[in-house]
C-alpha cells in the first residue's frame, strides 16, 4: 500500500499473503487521507520485493505511487527512452531496481518535466501500448487511467461518508459500503481530489476488453460491463448444455469458478447438479501460482473427491477453462480412482490456443495443451476424459450479453488488438535477461 498525508508518499509492501503483510501495528502506521494499494499476479518480472507493488519513484518535481492491472507490450520501448533521457542512471530520480513495466511507468511519470502531475500523466499515458489499469498517487491526490483498449476493468466508487474510490471489480465496493458510480471509460484518465472527480480522455480507440475476464478472472460478485460475472458464468453452462450435450447422472463443478457454469449446464440438460469435491479453501488458484510442479502439487491439495456422490456415477464435470490441463489430468484421475464411471468433460470456454501478452500469466504458446496437440481427441485422450467438449467463443460472448465487437478474444482466435511488436521479446522475464536498471537495455 502507498498513503499520502498531503506532503509525502509513504510505501510499505512485502511478499505473502495481505494477511501476513498487514498486521495491526503496520496499518496503524499508515497514515494519511489517500492511498493505493495491490496485490499482484506477476505478468512481467519475477516474484521479488522490488517487483511488488505500488512501484515508488521520486522525482525532480514529485513522487509517484502506481498500482497496475495489466500488461504491457512495448516496455523495451520505454526502457530505452528512460536510458536515453539520462533518466533514473543520471541521478535524477530513484534508480531502476525493478524488472516491471510498470516501474518503468513510474519513471516515466516521476521525470516528466511538467509541474502539474496530471500534465505529466496524460503525456505519459498515449505512449504505453497494451493493458493498463492504473491506480497512481503523487503527494496529494489519487489517479486512475484506464488503456484506450479497455482490457482490465477499472470502477468509480462513492464512500458512505463522502469520498471516492477506485477499484479493479465492482466486489471491492461492496466490501467498503460503496456505491458504484461508473467504469473508468477505455482511454479515460480521472483525478480524485476534495474537489471531487476530474476527467480527461486522452486516446480513443476500438473496444478490446478481455473476454476470459467473464471466464475466470473476475469474482462472480462483480459487474464487469454492466453484466453481472456470475450470470453470465451460468448462461456459459446452458449453452455449453445446449451446444455439447452428455448422457449423466451428475453434473459436477470444478470449484470455484466452474460452479456457475456447472449450474447452468445442469439447469438447461435436467440433469442433477451436485458437489464431487471438497475445496480446501486455505490453498489458493492453482492456474495463478508462479511454478509448474507447485500448480500440481496444489491441486491435490487444494480439492478432495466426495466418493459417496461420485462413485458408480456417470459424471459430467464442467470446468471455466483448460490452459495447460495440469488440473484437468489430475481432477480426472481423482475422480476415477474414486469410483466414477463416466467422465465427461465440459469446459465453459473455447480452446486456449494462444498466448495472452495483455496481462494473463500464459505466455508461451507450447505450455498451451490445445495449442501443442493437434485434435480435440488429442486433448481428450491426454486428460483421460471419456468426452471432452468446449463452449464455443460465440456462446461465450453471446453469454455476457455484450456485443462481439467490444471484446478481445485473441487467445482463442489469434486475434491481438493490439500488435506484439516482437514475440521473442514479450516473456516475462524480459525486462531482467535484458539487465535493465544495471546496464541498461540493448539498442
Ligand atoms: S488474449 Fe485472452 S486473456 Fe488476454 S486479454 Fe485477450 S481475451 Fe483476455
Amino acid at each position: 500500500m502507498g498513503v499520502s498525508d498531503g506532503h509525502s508518499i509513504f510505501v510499505y509492501k512485502d511478499l505473502g499473503l495481505v494477511s501476513q503483510v498487514f498486521d495491526d501495528s503496520v496499518l496503524n502506521s499508515l497514515r494519511g487521507y489517500a492511498g493505493i494499494g495491490h496485490v499482484r499476479y506477476s505478468t512481467t518480472g519475477s516474484s521479488t520485493w522490488e517487483n511488488a507493488q505500488p512501484s515508488f519513484k521520486t522525482g525532480p518535481r514529485r513522487q509517484v505511487a502506481i498500482a497496475h492491472n495489466g500488461n504491457l507490450v512495448n516496455s523495451l520501448e520505454l526502457a530505452r527512452a528512460i536510458d536515453r533521457s539520462g533518466g533514473d542512471e543520471g541521478g535524477r530520480g530513484t534508480p531502476l531496481r525493478a524488472s516491471t513495466d510498470t516501474d518503468l511507468v513510474a519513471s516515466h511519470i516521476a521525470l516528466a518535466d511538467y509541474p502539474d502531475t496530471w500534465d505529466a500523466i496524460l503525456e505519459v499515458l498515449p505512449r504505453l501500448q497494451g493493458a493498463f489499469s492504473f491506480t497512481l498517487m503523487d503527494e496529494e491526490r489519487v489517479f486512475g487511467a484506464r488503456d484506450p483498449w479497455g482490457f482490465r476493468p477499472l470502477c468509480i466508487g462513492r464512500l458512505p461518508h463522502g469520498g471516492f474510490i477506485l477499484a479493479s471489480e465492482t466486489c471491492a465496493l461492496d466490501l467498503v459500503g460503496a456505491t458504484f458510480v461508473r467504469d473508468v471509460a477505455p482511454g479515460e484518465l480521472v483525478e480524485l481530489s476534495v474537489n471531487g472527480l476530474r476527467s480527461e480522455r486522452f486516446r480513443d480507440a476500438p473496444s478490446a476488453a478481455c473476454l476470459f475476464e467473464h471466464v475466470y478472472f473476475a469474482r462472480p460478485d462483480s459487474n464487469l460491463m454492466g453484466s453481472n460475472v456470475y450470470a453470465s458464468r451460468y448462461r456459459m453452462g446452458q449453452r455449453l448444455a445446449a451446444e455439447s450435450p452428455a448422457v449423466a447422472d451428475l453434473v459436477v463443478p470444478v470449484p470455484e469458478s466452474g460452479v456457475p457454469a456447472a449450474q447452468g449446464f445442469a439447469q438447461h440438460s435436467q440433469i442433477a447438479y451436485g458437489e464431487g469435491f471438497v475445496k480446501n479453501r486455505y490453498v489458493g488458484r492453482t492456474f495463478i501460482q508462479p511454478t509448474q510442479s507447485m500448480r500440481r502439487q496444489g491441486i491435490r491439495m487444494k480439492l478432495n473427491p466426495l466418493k459417496e456422490m461420485i462413485a458408480g456415477k456417470r459424471l459430467v464435470v464442467v470446468e471455466d477453462s483448460i490452459v495447460r490441463a495440469n488440473t484437468t489430468v489430475e481432477i480426472i484421475r481423482m475422480l476415477r480412482e474414486a469410483g466414477a464411471r463416466e467422465v465427461h468433460m465440459r469446459i465453459s470456454s473455447a480452446p486456449i490456443r494462444w498466448p495472452c501478452f495483455y496481462g494473463i500469466d500464459m505466455p508461451d504458446r507450447d505450455e498451451l495443451v490445445a495449442a501443442r496437440l493437434d485434435s480435440l481427441d488429442e486433448v481428450r485422450a491426454h486428460v483421460g476424459a471419456d468426452s471432452l467438449a468446449y463452449l464455443s467463443v460465440e456462446g461465450m460472448v453471446e453469454a455476457t450479453g455484450i456485443p462481439s465487437d467490444a471484446f478481445c478474444t485473441a487467445c482463442f482466435t489469434s486475434g491481438y488488438p493490439v500488435p506484439i511488436p516482437s514475440w521473442e521479446l514479450q516473456g516475462k522475464q524480459v525486462l531482467e535477461q535484458l539487465s535493465v536498471g544495471k546496464r541498461g537495455p540493448p539498442r
